[in-house]
């Protein structure tokens, strides 16, 4: 399985960090590896001195498709979460300046900390939902699905030109706006529409 993360899907988040509205989607990849499953803690990496939370809805793809028109692309997933693409910016913006790609920044292990998935039809309407990052008990980030500047529909469309989908891949549907380093000792949890989806520590 793969995991293709979205960069820059909500208009604030890009703003604060300086980054331009894209035309088109902007993704990369994470490995298996990047995986944290069962609320398991999260251990700051040595390579990085500022590791940022960016909380992100996530849609597990439940079909094999590749060139999927948005309008059957709602058919390629039932299943949605919450996660977290844990982010080294200081590697980041040191990838940005010099052009490199961004993996060491994005794609180290325990990078993606995932929730528990709800059945999309648990919800009347998923174009809708609000989500939020809790941390020690006060929020941090908010945001809301139809606040993103690329629907599921066209991000699978997109990102299926590129790479195939196979059953189980997971697309991280980019952070609104709020990220922030974490620190040894937090306790991050994520909510779907006031459901507890991911509820870990940072060690
Ligand atoms: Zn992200």
């Amino acid at each position: 399985m793969k995991i293709i993360c979205i960069g820059r899907n909500y208009t604030a988040h890009a703003g604060e960090l300086n980054n331009e509205i894209p035309e088109k989607p902007v993704f990369f990849l994470k490995p298996d590896t990047s995986i944290l499953r069962n609320n398991a803690p999260f251990y700051l990496p040595d390579f990085s001195k500022e590791i940022h939370h960016e909380v992100e809805v996530v849609i597990k793809i439940n079909r094999l498709g590749k060139n999927i028109n948005r309008q059957y692309a709602h058919r390629y997933f039932n299943e949605i979460g919450l996660g977290i693409d844990f982010t080294a910016r200081d590697l980041q913006n040191e990838c940005k300046t010099k052009g490199l790609p961004w993996e060491i920044a994005k794609a180290f292990e325990g990078s993606a900390p995932l929730g528990k998935f709800l059945s999309k039809n648990s919800f009347p309407n998923i174009d809708t939902l609000p989500f939020r990052l809790d941390i020690n008990g006060k929020t941090v980030q908010t945001g809301n699905i139809a606040n993103m500047i690329f629907s599921f529909d066209v991000l699978i469309e997109y990102v299926s030109k590129f790479f195939p989908l196979k059953i189980g891949d997971l697309i991280f549907t980019g952070t609104p706006e709020g990220v922030g380093p974490v620190k040894i000792g937090d306790h991050l949890q994520a909510y779907l529409n006031d459901n507890l989806l991911l509820d870990f520590r940072i060690k």
